[in-house]
């Protein structure tokens, strides 16, 4: 690198520092414009990604799943956690529902399967078929009662049923007069090195987990043992439990559901409501900080500087920001309300980190540049819906279309997911409050979206892509970016329509994209 002495460093400057670049006029987005590189003398695998989620829950990864009913359910949210990011658990569903999800994520043990599905020894050949069928495993543990938590009594396997395939009198074979009997099983308690162990020496491909009372409390697959990875950045509490958070509305029947999350150990709560900036929102602020004084709470959606005011005296410990950004979104359209959303990341932030409040951005983020563009404006997290919407652990079942694989994404405002009601027949949605409205307004749309395959490959390409864009930038460190950002230091530079054609890719006949 030249030496460069004070008078030369007038001749240097280069770009726009992020301040002068959102007060240039027009509201801006990600793809409107550029980060300027910066200086490498570090390999890309020592950038720190570690971020504070809220004033008090840090996450060794800056990324956090939508309340989305198409994205964030357990599976997605201990995804999420293993690979040190965090879900939020949907609320358009009954508050049991929400809060056993919570509760799939507190217990998630990882190697152990703590709700297999369990069939008693009156069930049918036929039945274990069906299972197979519809899950694709058939391993079942058999308890007296059919149920987890029964007496186990033997345990079926494809062993047991193979040859009894395609036979008429499947429906009449009862299982205690397949399955097997003689067990072997592990203690509950027992760590995932010692099941590894019973496994391996007894040889079997299944280890049923059994506590004194020879109660079933858990099973273990042969298989997962095998593909084990270890997760060193996962996102835990002080019980080394996974992190999760949970959605819920402003109402008055939230602070029951509330109740109920805060019963099962969720660790932060979003306040879902895309204008934050209300009386109902600042008031549940205040109840919950008073109720519950170790739950985090998440206030939003904002985009201006005064709703973020409000929301930060009510005592937020973040804030989502983003109106109108969504990929599913049509706020904008219908509303006339919103904002780009690079310039309402960079506005809210500037105002929030002097309160030390982070800021989570949420929406619009497509693709791994548009993350690290959210953070160098000043963000400490972001929130993604059809980043995560399309992958193995996101809700819903794939299905064909023109030959690609594809799962449903909806928007939480769109009329689809506004229809859905509750086991108690109520309509639950953040922007269908009024009983009285006889026609709703959609704020968003319903589509498909293409397989991604699991979370747990992706992830960990969006990590690895965003150490690589930091090294670019030169900040070993997230943190480290946003001082960069707040100093000046962080060069930018608007992109005309185009230079975001010529940053695309250009002039082929034909090409493949693969991402990782
Ligand atoms: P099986 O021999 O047909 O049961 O299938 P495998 O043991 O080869 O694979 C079962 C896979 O499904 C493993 O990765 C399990 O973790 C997973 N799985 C998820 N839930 C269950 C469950 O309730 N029972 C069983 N047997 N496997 C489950
Ligand atoms: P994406 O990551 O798909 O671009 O955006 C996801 C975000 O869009 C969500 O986190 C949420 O804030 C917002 N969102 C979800 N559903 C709707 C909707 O129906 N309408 C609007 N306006 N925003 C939505």
């Amino acid at each position: 690198m030249a030496s460069s002495t004070a008078g030369d460093n007038e001749m240097l400057e280069d770009g726009m520092s992020a301040k002068d670049m959102i007060n240039t006029g027009n509201g801006i987005t990600y793809n409107d414009f550029i980060i300027l590189p910066g200086y490498i003398d570090f390999p890309a695998e020592q950038v720190d990604l570690t971020t504070q989620l809220t004033k008090r829950i840090v996450l060794k990864a800056p990324l956090v799943s939508s309340p989305m009913d198409t994205v964030t359910e357990s599976d997605m949210a201990i995804a999420m956690a293993l690979c040190g990011g965090i879900g939020i658990i949907h609320h358009n569903c009954s508050a049991e529902h929400q809060a056993n999800e919570v509760l799939k994520v507190k217990k998630y043990k990882h190697g152990f399967i703590l709700d297999p599905v369990v069939l008693s020894p009156t069930n049918t050949v036929e039945d274990v078929q069906n299972v197979k069928k519809t899950h694709g495993f058939c391993g079942i543990p058999i308890t007296e009662s059919g149920k987890l938590g029964g007496k186990l009594v033997g345990i079926v396997t494809s062993r047991d049923i193979d040859f009894m395939e395609g036979k008429d009198n499947q429906n009449k074979i009862l299982l205690q007069d397949v399955m097997t009997t003689k067990l072997v099983t592990g203690p509950a308690g027992v760590t995932l090195p010692q099941a590894n162990a019973i496994l391996e020496e007894s040889k079997k491909g299944k280890l049923p987990i059994v506590d004194d009372k020879g109660n079933l409390v858990a099973l273990m697959a042969r298989t997962d043992l095998k593909k084990a990875r270890s997760y060193p950045y996962a996102a835990k509490d002080d019980n080394k439990q996974l992190l999760v958070g949970a959605a819920i509305g402003t109402r008055d029947e939230d602070k029951a559901r509330l109740a109920l999350l805060a019963h099962v150990g969720v660790d932060v709560v979003v306040l879902d409501s895309s204008q934050g900036n209300s009386v109902f929102q600042i008031e549940m602020i205040k109840f919950i900080k008073t109720t519950y004084p170790n739950l985090q709470v998440i206030g939003g959606n904002v985009v201006t500087i005064k709703q973020a005011k409000n929301l930060i005296e009510a005592g937020v410990d973040a804030l989502r920001v983003g109106m109108g950004s969504g990929s599913i979104c049509i706020t904008q359209e219908v509303m006339a309300v919103g904002r780009p959303q690079a310039t309402a990341v960079y506005k809210v932030s500037e105002y929030s980190a002097r309160f030390g409040v982070p800021v989570i951005a949420d929406g619009g983020i497509a693709s791994i540049g548009h993350i690290t563009k959210a953070l160098s404006l000043g963000a400490s997290s972001v929130m993604m819906g059809s980043m995560l919407a399309g992958t193995t652990e996101a809700p819903g079942e794939y299905f064909f279309s023109d030959g690609v694989r594809l799962k449903k994404y909806r928007g939480m405002g769109s009329l689809e997911a506004m229809d859905r009601k509750d086991a108690n027949g109520a309509a639950m949605n953040r922007y269908f409050h009024n009983e009285m409205d006889k026609l709703k307004v959609a704020q968003g749309v319903s589509g498909s979206i293409v397989d991604k395959g699991s979370v747990l490959r992706f992830v960990p390409y969006l990590q690895c892509g965003l150490r690589h864009g930091f090294q670019d930038i030169g900040s070993k460190s997230l943190n480290g970016l946003r001082t960069m950002m707040h100093s000046g230091e962080l060069r930018f530079e608007l992109r005309s329509y185009s230079a975001q054609l010529e940053g695309n890719v250009h002039g082929l006949f034909s090409y493949e994209k693969r991402l990782f």
